[in-house]
């Protein structure tokens, strides 16, 4: 994955960052939206909260069936196993 170019913001004294409007308009983010954190190395990684399938957890390509998510590899498993 590249990285472009740095944006330096200090976190508050709540452990709060501010994240750049624009950032937040490439990505495609609102307020509200849910995000997870986690760490990866020395990294702290931000990411928008994707739930994955409920079978296998996998992201993308993900079909909705009463509100649950389910990806089209267990939709098939599912559907040999009926
Ligand atoms: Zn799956």
């Amino acid at each position: 994955m590249g990285e472009t170019a740095a944006v330096v913001r200090r976190l508050d004294g709540l452990g709060r960052l501010v994240l750049p409007s624009e950032l937040l308009r490439t990505m495609d983010v609102r307020p509200g939206d849910p995000f997870e954190l986690f760490v990866d190395q020395d990294q702290i990684v931000l990411r928008k909260y994707q739930p994955g399938c409920i079978f296998c957890g996998r992201r993308g390509d993900l079909i909705s069936f009463q509100n649950k998510r389910v990806c089209r590899e267990c939709l098939a498993a599912l559907a040999a196993a009926t």
